[in-house]
């Protein structure tokens, strides 16, 4: 069934609607709550964290723990320092094991769990692909020769993973990139800070939530236009969970007249075909961030389907001819409505789970 949304373009990448105080650190919601907000750099990225509370200085104590728990995630995963957890890890020799810490054991099940379920399309240890392919530095087109090469280091089965010992061993100068997971990783540990209550935090694109704001209403996601992210096509509306949309428009590279997708298939060691955007919705942001990856790889056939069957509320965003047509497991299409911004072009919904 196709439900048309009437004239809207589509989005791809998050932006936000809700009764803001701007950018001041505080303002009064209803109810007498204080709105206090936050912002940083973090990640390569900006982050905002918004919460209401009773009292303004508790407001911003509870943000200041939450930007902290992303600070400290990005110490121990960020492989842009030499001294994080995973670039020791991506050192240690082959064949020795590391160890590693009981919340970095507790994530390594979920992400290898995942990787398995998504048949490889997620994999965090493609770190010798985005290396053969430049992707954090600007892009760069290997010979056929290279591929074959990063593919045979590339892979979570040349890693051996003991969740008893907590010890990782590399089988090959095989090395993990966080970039698909690390920020769902550090939204959940500052949920678990910033506890119950209304709050929000957008972590480069990805956002979690909880709560109803004071006037009872639940935050407010916009989904922005998979090529254009400054146009919203698409509302939804969230009281917990967190959404990560991966999509080409603001990391695809061109080099020598060619685009260079940031996501990769890891099994082909190409960049992935899909020229949209997916987003997801899953109660834990690590979910959220790698499957948002994971669906990308697939496409919007195997996607929708794979999704399906696992219970996954998600969304293909595909470019059509000006607008932009939605497919999605029916229980996220559901959750869509209309953005307010009029524009040129229709949307049309398809809630199956089987794509045209
Ligand atoms: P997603 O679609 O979620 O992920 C794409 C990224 O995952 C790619 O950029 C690549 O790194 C990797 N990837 C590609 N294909 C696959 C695949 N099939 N399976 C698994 N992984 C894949 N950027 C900076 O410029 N400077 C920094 O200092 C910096 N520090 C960071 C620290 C941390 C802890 C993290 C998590 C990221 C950091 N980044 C940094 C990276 C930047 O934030 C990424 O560009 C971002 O993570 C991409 O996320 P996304 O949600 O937009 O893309
Ligand atoms: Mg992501």
């Amino acid at each position: 069934m196709t439900r048309t949304l009437g004239s809207a373009l589509l989005a791809s990448l998050v932006v936000w609607q809700f009764p803001a105080a701007g950018s001041a650190s505080s303002g009064r919601g209803a109810g007498g709550q204080q709105l206090v907000e936050r912002q940083a750099y973090l990640m390569g990225t900006s982050v905002r964290l918004v919460a209401y509370d009773a009292r303004r200085e508790a407001g911003l104590n509870r943000l200041e723990g939450a930007l902290r728990a992303l600070e400290d995630t990005e110490q121990e995963l960020s492989t842009w320092r030499a001294d994080s957890d995973i670039s020791v890890l991506n050192r240690t020799p082959v064949g020795t094991p590391w160890r590693a810490s009981a919340r970095l054991c507790r994530m390594f099940t979920d992400v290898l769990e995942w990787q398995q379920a998504s048949g490889g399309a997620f994999d965090p240890a493609v770190g010798v692909l985005v290396g053969v392919w430049n992707i954090h530095e600007g892009g760069r087109i290997p010979s056929p020769s290279e591929v074959a090469f990063a593919l045979g280091h590339a892979g979570s089965r040349w890693l051996d993973f003991d969740p008893l010992a907590c010890t990782l061993t590399r089988r090959t100068e095989v090395t993990i990139d966080v970039g698909a997971f690390g920020k769902g990783e550090a939204l959940d540990r500052a949920a678990v800070v910033l506890g119950d209550g209304a709050w929000m935090i957008d972590l480069g694109g990805q956002v979690s939530v909880n709560g109803r704001l004071p006037d009872g209403q639940s935050w407010t996601v916009e989904i922005a236009d998979p090529v254009d992210r400054q146009r919203a096509v698409a509302t939804l509306q969230l009281q917990s969970g967190s959404l990560s949309t991966s999509g080409g428009s603001e990391r695809d590279m061109r080099v020598e007249g060619r685009r260079v997708g940031h996501i990769l298939d890891p099994r082909t060691g190409l960049p992935a075909s899909f020229n949209g955007s997916v987003s997801v919705w899953h109660q834990s942001g690590l979910v959220a961030d790698m499957l948002s990856t994971a669906l990308y790889v697939m496409g919007p056939d195997q996607g929708v389907r794979w999704a399906t069957a696992q219970g996954v509320e998600a969304a293909f965003l595909i470019p059509d001819n000006g607008g932009v047509r939605i497919v999605g497991t029916p229980a996220f299409t559901r959750r869509l409505q209309p953005a307010r911004a009029a524009t040129a072009g229709a949307a049309t919904f398809r809630e199956s789970n089987e794509p045209e």
